[in-house]
């Protein structure tokens, strides 16, 4: 086994993250980057090949991040390497339609069966906020109801008590934020469907929308509870309201149908991300026939994009939706386990309260003596083990996720010599968790 040699001070992303912060709000392109929650210097990348990411000191970790969930091949796959290769010479943009963008969208068509069509869009955020705007148009109303800890990009409408970075850095939403974009939003509990009869009995004519995420994974893996999706289903379809089932981080990772393809409660409309287009930026929301054709040209509401459908982030895609076959998913399926496993065993052995969560084949630890089926459950959490938990597993080289609010991804490359780091870091890492002090 090749051990992982992880310098003590990482002298050359210190020196990269001064510079950034000279040029950058807070030295990064999205928060959670900055390491503010778990201290410390965030680690400047600069390769990842397979299960492996190295940083600017040359340090090698395996990585349960993967991209915050696109990479479910691993790093640099030849199959999606070469598709942006093979792709690339013919031009990067063209503002005009193009066939791969017809396969991209029959592929997402062919394996989520509520979807009939799609529209492709460039992020996660891109594809909510339009679902939304589309769910408001075809209802003619305009409460949105959310639930606490799920995210849903940073939509204005979308922030309130939302997971994620919002979570990770306490906020209630944020500044900038218009009183009408919150107050059009209704926060609830996840997993409590009688809050949601509640708001429904009172104000059941205003609410366009209920969104959900497909199964949490933004404050922390928590799965729906036994009927929660098809309870929200039912609601919203009594008071003539959609259901939007946003599956930016659960689409084509945790099966090959994704949250549907586990659970199989059917959405209005859907939003997808992350893993659709391999690590490129792109991104879809879609729904039946009907409910898209309200959408413009076919329709009224609007919604456009100069690089929506970009040819290479639609190769990359494509690339990686055909290489996700039931192999890949078995293996993701068994590497989540795996790591749980490897996760539960070293902190029982350290005595540390905790629940190794799943929602698929997304994981979390939550320091808790209780399974967390909501926001408050995760933020009841003993949070505070969490930057000793994270620091020492990275110092061991193993690249988890920054925040005590998100889900820990892993990947079909990991292999034994990948799972043989993460057994030597986590001893020492659940001890330390064990020793930390609120
Ligand atoms: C990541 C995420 C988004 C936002 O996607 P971006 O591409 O980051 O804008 C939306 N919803 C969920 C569930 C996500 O996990």
């Amino acid at each position: 086994m090749t051990s992982t040699s992880v310098p003590a001070t990482p002298t050359r992303s210190a020196q990269l993250f001064q510079r950034a912060l000279q040029v950058t709000p807070g030295g990064v392109n999205s928060p959670v980057r900055a390491f503010q929650a778990v201290g410390g210097t965030p680690r400047f990348m600069t390769s990842g090949q397979g299960p492996w990411l190295t940083d600017a000191d040359g340090a090698r970790y395996v990585d349960l991040v993967c991209s915050w969930g696109p990479m479910i091949l691993g790093h640099a796959h030849p199959a999606v390497v070469d598709a942006v290769r093979a792709a690339a010479p013919h031009g990067l943009s063209f503002g005009a339609p193009t066939e791969g963008e017809i396969e991209l969208a029959e592929e997402i068509i062919a394996r989520v069966e509520p979807v009939e069509q799609v529209r492709l869009v460039n992020s996660g955020t891109e594809a909510t906020m339009s679902a939304i705007r589309l769910a408001r148009g075809v209802t003619g109303r305009q409460v949105v109801v959310k639930f606490a800890g799920c995210y849903h990009g940073h939509v204005d409408a979308l922030l309130a008590q939302a997971g994620s970075g919002v979570a990770t850095f306490g906020l209630p939403t944020s500044p900038g934020v218009t009183g009408a974009s919150a107050a059009d939003t209704v926060v609830l509990p996840y997993n409590d469907l009688d809050a949601v009869a509640a708001v429904f009995a009172e104000r059941g004519q205003e609410i366009a929308c209920v969104i959900t995420e497909a199964a949490a994974g933004n404050m922390g893996a928590v799965a729906p509870l036994t009927d929660f999706n098809a309870g929200l289903r039912a609601l919203a379809h009594a008071h003539g309201a959609l259901l939007v089932i946003d599956e930016v981080m659960t689409g084509f990772r945790v099966s090959r149908s994704g949250w549907y393809g586990l659970e199989g409660v059917p959405g209005d409309l859907y939003t997808f991300g992350k893993v659709m287009s391999g690590g490129l930026p792109a991104a879809a929301f879609g729904g039946s026939a009907e409910i898209m054709s309200h959408l413009a040209p076919a329709g009224p509401v609007y919604q456009a994009g100069t690089l929506s459908g970009n040819p290479i982030a639609v190769a990359a895609g494509l690339a990686t939706l055909r290489a996700a076959d039931d192999a890949v998913y078995a293996a993701l399926d068994a590497n989540a386990t795996r790591l749980g496993g490897l996760m539960g065993d070293a902190l029982n052995a350290a005595g540390v309260a905790h629940q190794v969560q799943y929602a698929g084949n997304m994981l979390s630890v939550f320091f808790s003596e209780t399974p967390v089926t909501d926001f408050a459950g995760a933020s009841a959490a003993q949070t505070w083990r969490f930057p000793a938990f994270f620091q020492t597993l990275l110092n061991g080289g193993v690249y988890g996720p920054p925040s005590a609010f998100e889900a820990w991804f892993v990947s079909a490359a990991m292999d034994d010599e990948a799972f043989g780091v993460i057994e030597a870091a986590l001893p020492s890492a659940a001890r330390a968790a064990a020793e930390a002090v609120k």
